[in-house]
């Protein structure tokens, strides 16, 4: 698993993050978080998530 370092989306395969089309990931990352309601979670706001899915709570 790896996260992008743009948005901190976790993916699997992917090569593109399907959420800001970055190409840039990390195997380094801590903590993970999965937001289905973003407008309502209050971790989503605190880490300024505004998408639902899994992230990464800090990338390198
Ligand atoms: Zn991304």
């Amino acid at each position: 698993m790896h996260a992008c370092r743009n948005c901190r989306m976790l993916l699997t395969e992917e090569k593109v993050c399907p959420k800001c089309q970055g190409t840039d990931f990390t195997d380094k990352f801590s903590g993970e978080i999965i937001i289905l309601s973003p407008e309502k979670s209050e971790i989503a706001q605190f880490t300024e998530i505004n998408a639902p899915g899994k992230f990464a709570i800090k990338v390198k």
